[in-house]
């Protein structure tokens, strides 16, 4: 291969493995494996213990036994914002939905416990279908600070919670996450600045990007007593019997949310949760508690997450086309344990960087280098091995097939300096060692133009070649050898067509078919020449009625230096690589060779030539 195809092969292996990489990531199998990996990393990397500044108010299955049931859920909540009232929370965040009216005497209950209530944050939630709110009711809703919605996000994959998002929209209505406007109220803010990339309560910058539905990863403080996270819980009936428990709830950012098992729709699978879901309260407690310590972690960009894995490809490629052996394979493992290492080195620095992408890019473009710079020496090997091939035949060759002129000449040119000859002799002699020399010096040169052909060293010659010359000329030249063995040849049916190709070699292969022909037959034969155009190509048959060969010979005469028993035993002089010759040089010219054999019968060698039916050649 060229060295510009090399360039190009190898690049084609780099960009597809970086192709699969990064559209494998983006299919769920891939974007799954992102979440685990991320979840693996969450539970693996906890973050340095806080003190929280919230409180969960849990209405737990304890609460609704002793307090009144699910049915008196009002009415559980009024007493707990009575009893809140004189230890002066900080902020009230109440995640119930409190839509719809209610048992009167109960509303109007909780309405004046809520009246009592500072910095008060009730809840809204989307309808199904999520084209409106479900807003508490006006009543209620006149006492609060701020109303706040109370969606987790879901992955659409495995359901887990992962992010909050900080804004959702309904028709034209808007609202703020339930965690968002605690923490403004407990900070005292009026409002919330909004720009395309972030948000901002008074010092505070939230890296929530629009596009992203304003959404943040959640922080968790790691295990709790509830198996959950550490934010301090104390239920609805310990604010009444345990003054103590609820004397913890003073100056606190409070959130109160039905924690019970059997009552709470809003539970949902987090990282840190193996088996028990998280209620909704406690997931927006720990949104409030990542907004109060303002412990972020942000999500690597695509354009990011793509630079890296374009980066990873360009060192695999670069590794094992520079380094070789030991020193590549050694480099390369270098680079996949960074690649792999990098998302977690992110994480711990507050970024969220999916792995697959990366990882798989880094593994596949390794692979790929290592596999092509592999495939690729060993073509060479094999090419260089077909070469010694080669030159070892062509040595052969020489050995073998030039023996005779040179014999002929040696012996020629010594008789003419031994003896005094007469003038005729010295005549006759230099004329053959003059035609020995000329054949040697054609056969070197058909050689050398059939090795550097199928070395592709050499473009063929493609002149336009009448066909009836080439059998004229070498029916001349034949003449004397069928004349020695009384071997009358004939010319049948002889059309003519021009072929485009190189004379000299198409010369040598005719030739050889003819001479074979003569050699093979017993004195007195006869060889019959015959040339028509037929559909599949212009045929060119030599027929004899010699020696023939039967159909395993037949099928190995092509092979160099290969000639049969009845072939030696005839006492003709030969090599065995003329015919091997003689292939290669009808397929340089697109064409084949075709063999009909019986022992004892004759064989009949046709040569199939592509030759345009209008018989000038293209
Ligand atoms: P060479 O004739 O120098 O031995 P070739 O390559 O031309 O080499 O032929 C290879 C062998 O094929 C011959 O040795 C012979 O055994 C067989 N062969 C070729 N032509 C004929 C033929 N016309 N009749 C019988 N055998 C043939």
């Amino acid at each position: 291969m060229k060295p510009g195809g090399r360039v190009a092969g190898y690049a084609g292996v780099l960009v597809l493995s970086f192709a699969v990489a990064v559209v494998s990531s983006y299919t769920p199998l891939g974007r799954q494996i992102d979440n685990d990996a991320y979840d693996w990393m969450f539970r693996l990397r906890k973050p340095s213990p806080w003190t929280p500044q919230s409180v969960i108010l849990g209405i737990d299955e304890a609460s609704f036994q002793a307090l009144g049931g699910v049915r008196g859920l009002r009415g559980i909540l009024s007493d707990v914002l009575e009893r809140l009232a004189p230890l002066s929370p900080k902020v009230v965040a109440v995640d119930l939905t409190l839509s719809d009216a209610g048992e009167p005497a109960e509303d109007a209950r909780l309405e004046a416990a809520m009246g009592r209530t500072g910095n008060l944050v009730l809840a809204a939630e989307l309808m199904p279908g999520g084209t409106a709110w479900q807003d508490p009711l006006e009543r209620f809703r006149q006492h609060a600070s701020a109303v706040g919605h109370v969606h987790a996000a879901q992955d659409p994959l495995d359901g887990v919670n992962r992010q909050v998002p900080l804004e959702k929209a309904a028709g034209r209505e808007r609202h703020w996450a339930l965690s968002l406007e605690a923490y403004r109220l407990s900070r005292g803010a009026a409002r919330i600045v909004e720009s395309p990339e972030e948000l901002r309560v008074n010092d505070l910058i939230i890296p929530a990007r629009r596009e992203d539905a304003r959404a943040i990863y959640v922080r968790r403080l790691p295990s709790g007593p509830h198996g959950g996270t550490a934010i301090p819980r104390i239920s609805a009936v310990e604010l009444r019997d345990d003054p103590a428990a609820a004397e913890s709830l003073r100056g606190k950012v409070v959130l109160i949310g039905v924690t019970a098992q059997s009552a709470a729709r809003d539970r949902l699978m987090t990282p840190y949760s193996s088996e028990q879901p998280m209620p909704g309260v406690e997931i927006h407690a720990n949104a409030f508690e990542t907004l109060a310590q303002n412990r972020f972690v942000k999500a690597a960009g695509d354009t990011e997450v793509l630079l890296a894995c374009g980066g990873a490809t360009v060192l695999a490629g670069l590794v094992f086309w520079l380094l070789s052996g030991w020193a590549a394979y050694g480099t390369a493992l270098g680079l996949l344990a960074a690649a792999t290492a990098l998302p977690y080195a992110l994480f711990s620095r507050d970024t969220v960087f999916p792995p697959l992408a990366l990882v798989a890019s880094a593994w596949l473009s390794a692979a790929g280098a290592a596999s092509y710079q592999h495939f690729t020496a060993r073509r060479q090997l094999r090419r260089a091995e077909a070469e010694k091939t080669r030159y070892q035949q062509a040595v052969h060759f020489v050995t073998h097939e030039m023996r005779t002129p040179l014999t002929a000449i040696q012996g020629s040119s010594e008789l003419m300096s031994r003896y005094n000859l007469n003038d005729e002799k010295r005549k006759q002699i230099a004329d053959l060692i003059h035609s020995e020399s000329r054949r040697l010096g054609r056969m070197i040169e058909t050689f050398l133009n059939v090795e550097r052909l199928s070395a592709g060293q050499m473009e063929m010659r493609r002149e336009q070649v009448p066909l009836s010359e080439v059998v004229q000329v070498c029916l001349d030249r034949a003449q004397a050898l069928a004349d020695r063995k009384q071997i009358t040849v004939e010319r049948t049916v002889l059309e003519d067509a021009t072929l485009a190709g190189d004379r000299e070699l198409l010369e040598y292969a005719f030739y050889n078919l003819l001479t074979n022909a003569i050699k093979y037959s017993p004195s007195g034969a006869r060889v019959t020449v015959a040339g028509r155009q037929a559909s599949a190509g212009f045929r060119l048959s030599v027929r004899d009625e010699g020696i023939g060969m039967d159909r395993k010979e037949v099928e190995s005469v092509f092979r160099r230096f290969y000639r049969t028993r009845r072939a030696i035993a005839s006492g003709e002089a030969g090599s065995g690589i003329g015919l091997s010759i003689v292939e290669q040089i009808v397929s340089h010219h697109g064409g084949r060779i075709e063999v009909e054999s019986a022992p004892g019968k004759g064989s009949c060698f046709t040569l199939v030539l592509p030759v345009p039916g209008d018989g000038a050649a293209g």
